[in-house]
């Protein structure tokens, strides 16, 4: 089994003024392709801080994070950039969508810029949208869509490279429950059949339980439960 992600020994304190605040004194936790793990712990416990520097957004203190077994904290900018435009997917709790694009382009966007054609990156967006029940919303512009519509899309764009690290930080976090419920399965068959690694944060123990494994934030350290 391939592992994708690992953690080692990772340190991050955000100082405000003369205040320190300890966020995580040795974090470590590793990850393996087609594994889905729940991130779990309140507000405020670091979850984001934890995805941000996973998804080499942010560094930390201390402490290393290999994505493919590459070591990127010490890597240089542009092979962070590159490592997140080619490895890394992102979804976010507010979708982020340009709004001037419609569904279907704000998914292909960002295979075009990865340097696919127009007419494949299309097909791959057409695919995704089409497996989250979106085929009657491709020309949809994001302000003509629902939230549930919204972040389907979003998840679309996060698969759209074909990334090897799902990062996705409370995805149905501003949805009701409802839609979150259904929208956080569509999720999971969609990593499923891709087979990537996928590491979610959430606060709602019933999502988490639909997972392979949660890890939970305590004491500034990751806990198996
Ligand atoms: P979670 O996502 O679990 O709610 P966060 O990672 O957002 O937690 O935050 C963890 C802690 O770090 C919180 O106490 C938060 O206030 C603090 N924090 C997060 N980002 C910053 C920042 N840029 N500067 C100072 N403190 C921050
Ligand atoms: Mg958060």
């Amino acid at each position: 089994m391939e592992t994708i992600l690992e953690l080692k020994g990772i340190h991050r304190t955000y100082t405000q003024g003369t205040a320190t605040l300890e966020v995580f004194a040795d974090a470590n936790l590793s990850l393996n392709s087609g594994e889905v793990v729940a991130l779990v712990g309140p507000s405020g416990s670091g979850k984001s801080s934890l995805l941000h520097i996973a998804g080499l957004l942010e560094a930390a203190d201390r402490g290393q994070i290999f994505i493919m077994n590459k070591d990127y904290s010490t890597a240089k900018d542009a092979a962070k950039t590159g490592a997140r435009r080619d490895l890394v997917g992102f979804i976010y709790q507010f979708h982020h969508l340009l709004p001037e694009l419609n569904a279907l382009e704000n998914v292909s966007m960002p295979q075009m810029i990865a340097g696919a054609k127009k007419s494949k990156a299309n097909e791959r967006s057409a695919y995704l949208l089409e497996s989250l029940g979106l085929a009657q919303r491709i020309t949809h512009r994001p302000a003509e869509l629902s939230g549930g519509e919204q972040q389907r899309v979003a998840i679309a764009r996060s698969l759209a490279n074909r990334p090897k690290l799902l990062l996705a930080d409370e995805p149905t976090g501003n949805l009701d429950p409802e839609t979150a419920d259904l929208v956080y399965g569509e999720l999971l068959s969609l990593v499923r059949s891709e087979g990537i690694a996928a590491l979610i944060a959430t606060h709602n123990p019933e999502l988490a339980a639909r997972i392979d494994r949660t890890v939970l934030m305590q004491g500034g350290q990751l806990v198996s439960t």
